[in-house]
Order: C-alpha cells, then sequence, then structure tokens
C-alpha cells in the first residue's frame, strides 16, 4: 500500500503527463482514444522500404534541411525600405526576475505590473501594459474571479522536448500563501541570470537547442485514401525544451510590446496577437458579405494558403528584417545564434533519431 501511494506521489509531482491522463481516463474509462492515443500512435512500416523511423527523419531531413539562396530581403534596399523601423536599445537591457515571473507563474494580486517588458518604462505608454494593469486593479484576487491574462505566458498540459514539463516551473509552490511571492522572484531572478549569461554571450547551451519532433495524423480530405505508412499523411510538431521555451516567453513579451506600442504591425494582422485572434477575420468576412448581399452587390472572396508558410521563412531575411526594425544587435545575435543552432530530432514508434538541423541557412 505505501509502495503504491509513493508511486502516486511519484508520478502525480514528477510526471504531470501521467496526471492528465490519469484525468482523462477516469472521466471517461469507456473511450479508447483516451489517455494513450496522440503521439503513440503506432506509424506502419512499408513493405520494400526501410522501418518507419528511417523513412520519417530522411522525410523530415529532406523538408527541413538544403541550401537556398540568399532571399532578396538581406541586403537589398528595394526591399529593405519597406520595412517599418522603431529603434529600441533598451530591448536588450537584461532580463528582471519579475518578467520571468509573470511569464512563468500564475497572475498574481501581489504582483503589479510597474514598468512595460518591452523598454523598462513605465506602463502608462503602452496600451498592452495598461489593458493588464486595469484588469488587475478590477480582479478581486481570487480565484472565482476573472484573473487578467498575461501574454504570452506559459501553459500547461502541452508536451515539451524535453523530459521537463511546465508543470515543474508553474505548479510547485509553498504552502503558506504569504511566501509564495517571494518563492517566485527566486526562481525568476535565478532563470534570469541564466538568460542573461546568454544575452551578453549571445549563444545558447546545447542542451536548449536540441528539438523533438512527433508525428500527428492529419485529417482525411473528402474521398481521400488514407495511407499512415506516409510521412505525407503526417503533420510534424516541433517541440522545444522546457528552458528554451521560457527563454521564448521572455523575449516575446518584450518584443510584443514594444511592436504593438510602437504601432509597427498592420492592424490586419490578428493572428498570435493579444486581444485578437483569427476568428476575428470569420466575423468580419461574414458581415460583410452580408451588407454587401443586403445592397445586391456581388462579391468574389480569394483565399490563399501558402505552403509551409513558417517553415519557409528563411532565418537569414528575418535577422535581417528584425535588424532593420530597431532591434538591438545582442538580441537579435542571440536570437540569430539560436535559430543556427537548432536541432530537431524527430520521434517514430518510440524510437529518437538522430538531431538533424531544423533550418536551411
Ligand atoms: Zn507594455
Amino acid at each position: 500500500m505505501l509502495a503504491l501511494q509513493r508511486r502516486g506521489e511519484r508520478d502525480r509531482v514528477i510526471r504531470p503527463n501521467e496526471m492528465w491522463r490519469d484525468i482523462q481516463r477516469r472521466f471517461a474509462p469507456d473511450d479508447p482514444t483516451v489517455g494513450g492515443a496522440g503521439s503513440s500512435t503506432r506509424i506502419p512500416d512499408a513493405p520494400g522500404h526501410p522501418p518507419a523511423p528511417e523513412r520519417f527523419r530522411e522525410a523530415m531531413a529532406s523538408q527541413l534541411g538544403g541550401d537556398r539562396p540568399v532571399p532578396p530581403a538581406v541586403g537589398n534596399e528595394r526591399w529593405l525600405k519597406h520595412v517599418p523601423t522603431a529603434p529600441c536599445p533598451a530591448l536588450e537591457r537584461p532580463f528582471t526576475a519579475t518578467e520571468v515571473v509573470h511569464a512563468l507563474f500564475p497572475v498574481m494580486k501581489r504582483l503589479q505590473l510597474l514598468t512595460c517588458p518591452a523598454d523598462g518604462s513605465p506602463c502608462a505608454g503602452c496600451p498592452l501594459c495598461t489593458a493588464f494593469s486595469e484588469a488587475h486593479d478590477r480582479w478581486d484576487g481570487s480565484p472565482t474571479d476573472d484573473a487578467p491574462d498575461w501574454r504570452p505566458s506559459a501553459r500547461t498540459s502541452k508536451a515539451s522536448g524535453d523530459a521537463m514539463r511546465m508543470e515543474h516551473f508553474r505548479w510547485p509552490r509553498p504552502a503558506e500563501e504569504g511566501e509564495r511571492l517571494e518563492y517566485r522572484m527566486a526562481v525568476g531572478a535565478a532563470l534570469a541570470e541564466v538568460f542573461n549569461a546568454m544575452l551578453e554571450e549571445m549563444s545558447l547551451p546545447e542542451m536548449m537547442t536540441v528539438y523533438r519532433t512527433i508525428m500527428l495524423r492529419k485529417h482525411a480530405k473528402p474521398g481521400q485514401q488514407q495511407d499512415y505508412a506516409n510521412p505525407d499523411f503526417y503533420r510534424p510538431i516541433t517541440l522545444s525544451p522546457l528552458l528554451t521555451k521560457a527563454l521564448g516567453l521572455v523575449i516575446g513579451a518584450r518584443i510584443y510590446h514594444w511592436a504593438t506600442k510602437n504601432g509597427i504591425i498592420a492592424p490586419a494582422q490578428i493572428g498570435f496577437m493579444p486581444f485578437h485572434g483569427g476568428d476575428w477575420h470569420v466575423w468580419t468576412l461574414t458581415e460583410a458579405l452580408a451588407a454587401r448581399r443586403r445592397l445586391k452587390l456581388p462579391t468574389h472572396a480569394l483565399f490563399i494558403d501558402l505552403r509551409k508558410a513558417y517553415d519557409s521563412v528563411d532565418p537569414r531575411a528575418l535577422m535581417a528584417v528584425l535588424r532593420r526594425m530597431g532591434l538591438p544587435e545582442k538580441l537579435v545575435g542571440l536570437l540569430e545564434a539560436w535559430s543556427g543552432a537548432r536541432r530537431t530530432a524527430v520521434s517514430v514508434n518510440g524510437v529518437r533519431t538522430g538531431a538533424d538541423r531544423q533550418c536551411g541557412r
């Protein structure tokens, strides 16, 4: 009994993903797809070909690697002149414990937002900071009231590329409520120190640059014959190591606030933006269609879906654009080192293959 209890404790504390699975199984005990499927789905071998892990690694490597010509944005003024700029040297100041705490932990009533993450100036000049502070003031601090939302922030119940999960950061806390802020600030200070060393050296330790790619089955299109031995029928999802994710959240908050307060993102860009989402475009479109129908006007709509849009962004072009926008050199240098060092290991049928270069350079 004691052994069972110990195992329960270990699974609960050390393996949050086990705990999620257990909860799912308890809520839907008769559903065989709950708690076991997903990334553990077995990929069949194809007759006459190498085993699935080898084939999938090859397929991913051919998609990700390859030498490409330098894109024109890197040095051509004709293209670069269209890039909006808002130079901000403060973006490369040292990270603070508070920035890390905001990114990793639940919002706390006792922790007020005093300065904007973009440049460390008072919040009044930033629409995102002002909105957050107002919501924070309205919030009574209890779990039943609507807590303000800080973005980007850590999300639990999602897999990571290594054995550590976001729950390992986000959930542990002193039993005494009065000690929680102090504990979280101590964790934040320790991480900030590590991130600052990376920023200073403009490099990431190797353990933070090896990602893990898992394969998820795509839904069949109408009339399509599924072939689950074929990599084309899978959507690869690449998971980043936990510390890398944490660094990305802290840098992400700085860039969101900088971009928003300087108005350098077009209003039509609503995906991945705070307070917005892709469904707003759906609403705009349906309203426009209805209005035009009332006026008996003909309407044409064009939908464009770029193939592998994010995967095909060339990191050299991205860095050239960020420099032009006014991101300071140390921050771009860190992002550049990160993008150049990234590797991913493809996980298929429990076999983790060697890590491949993640992006073409
Ligand atoms: Zn701000």
